[in-house]
């Protein structure tokens, strides 16, 4: 087992500073109760400000990027060569936690603290990128920020309007960005060897495993569909029992199947009906239509598609045999990202320096990762947070669980970049 770069002691001082720089953070919200910090915002530029001090603090150039990321750069014992590009977002859903996101470009930016201190230069350079767009919250569109780096933004997102009518375009003008110059963003595929992320799990699985650390195999990939059972609406008091087409009965037996075979198909499966409308809705009348939505998640597509093949198969013979009619349609289709071999080794490797032993998760929330993953290597380290709230006021991660992060993050780093 290799020992650990950074001492418990320097790992602590760099923990408290990166709670302290989250809660600094924190306050850059338009509104005064609770955090929300929306794309191309004044908030997001001043977050982009802070950040950018505690880069140069760290020794590193920074610039702003043509879609609005906040990038640095420290350079490698080679001047020029590529870069193990760091990062995670800096805007938040509403009324968001103080965590997804920030902590991971904070935390990178303590691993750089660290060589700068040292004066120590490493074969490869490392860059931090502070993301502008993630959540989407503000356009509905998602990874904008991302999807800038590895240049496949949509000729159809500069128009795409927020909830006030204002385009991508007008928001960019906005804060000094230009829609015309947004292919600058795209970085060439040899600039970038591999891209890391560190993250808060999101879910429960790290606090169960009583860790503070955990490497991502994949972020799981989803289907989501809309389904229906179209059967015959008829009087609640005058149809016999054996001659009705209930569809909301019908419904109901194949939503207790997808929970059971979902259940019984693989343990990293989820699949959630998560909306439901009865028609025609009436006390006193048997249900003749039932609309409901099926989402489906996994981190490996050829999983996802047995499963979701084995619903449908289902939901059809159900209807069958009730002498009902089904149909369903995919209207939103993610791949399952993978993350890369060689990553996971050098992070097990240096999660398991730091902590004793490692363990290996998929991602179910979707992550800047997904983007990057197109051009390069991509790798995620995730971070036990309470209880796996997340999108919440009462995220919370431990300032122990950090320091764990911040070494073991440090420690990758250093192999990774020995090139
Ligand atoms: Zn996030």
């Amino acid at each position: 087992m290799s020992v650990s770069l950074m001492s418990a002691c320097e790992a602590q001082s760099a923990a408290a500073r990166v709670m302290a720089r989250c809660d600094a953070l924190a306050a850059i919200s338009e509104s005064t109760d609770g955090l929300t910090r929306v794309y191309l915002s004044p908030e997001q530029l001043r977050a982009n400000a802070r950040v950018a001090e505690w880069m140069q603090a760290a020794g590193m150039t920074t610039w702003q990027d043509a879609v609005g990321n906040i990038c640095g750069r420290y350079e490698s014992a080679a001047p020029g060569a590529a870069a193990l590009l760091l990062g995670s977002h800096l805007d938040t859903v509403r009324n968001a936690g103080r965590y997804d996101g920030m902590l991971g470009v904070l935390s990178a930016i303590e691993t750089v603290q660290w060589l700068h201190d040292r004066q120590m230069r490493l074969p490869l350079a490392i860059e931090i990128v502070g993301f502008g767009d993630e959540e989407g919250t503000r356009f509905g569109i998602t990874l904008l920020g991302s999807r800038g780096l590895t240049g496949s933004w949509p000729q159809s997102w500069v128009t795409h309007p927020d909830g006030n009518g204002i385009t991508v375009a007008e928001a960019m003008q906005d804060v000094g960005l230009d829609a015309a110059q947004i292919a600058q963003a795209a970085r060439a595929v040899e600039d970038i060897a591999a891209y890391l992320e560190l993250h808060i799990e999101q879910g429960p699985c790290l606090e169960q495993a009583d860790l503070a650390l955990g490497v991502v195999t994949a972020i799981n990939g989803a289907r989501r569909l809309n389904c229906c059972f179209t059967g015959e609406a008829g009087h609640a008091g005058t149809v016999p029992m054996t001659h009705r087409k209930d569809a909301l009965t019908a419904a109901a037996e194949w939503m207790l199947f997808v929970e059971q075979t979902t259940r019984e198909h693989d343990p990293q499966l989820v699949a959630t009906v998560g909306t439901l409308s009865c028609l025609p809705g009436a006390v006193n009348v048997i249900p003749g239509e039932v609309q409901l939505s099926l989402d489906v998640r996994g981190p490996q597509d050829e999983a996802l598609e047995r499963l979701l093949s084995a619903l449908l198969t289902q939901a059809e013979a159900i209807a069958l045999r009730r002498g009902l009619r089904f149909s369903a349609h995919e209207y939103y289709r993610i791949a399952a990202t993978t993350c890369d071999i060689r990553l996971q080794q050098a992070l097990s490797h240096a999660v398991e320096t730091v902590q004793g032993r490692s363990i290996s998760l998929p991602s179910g929330a979707g992550h800047d990762a997904i983007a990057m993953a197109e051009r390069w290597p991509v790798g995620m380290l995730f971070v036990r947070n309470h209880r796996g709230i997340s999108h919440h006021p009462a995220e919370s991660v431990q300032a122990a669980d950090v320091a764990l992060g911040v070494r073991a993050w440090l420690q990758a780093i250093c192999a990774l970049a020995q090139g």
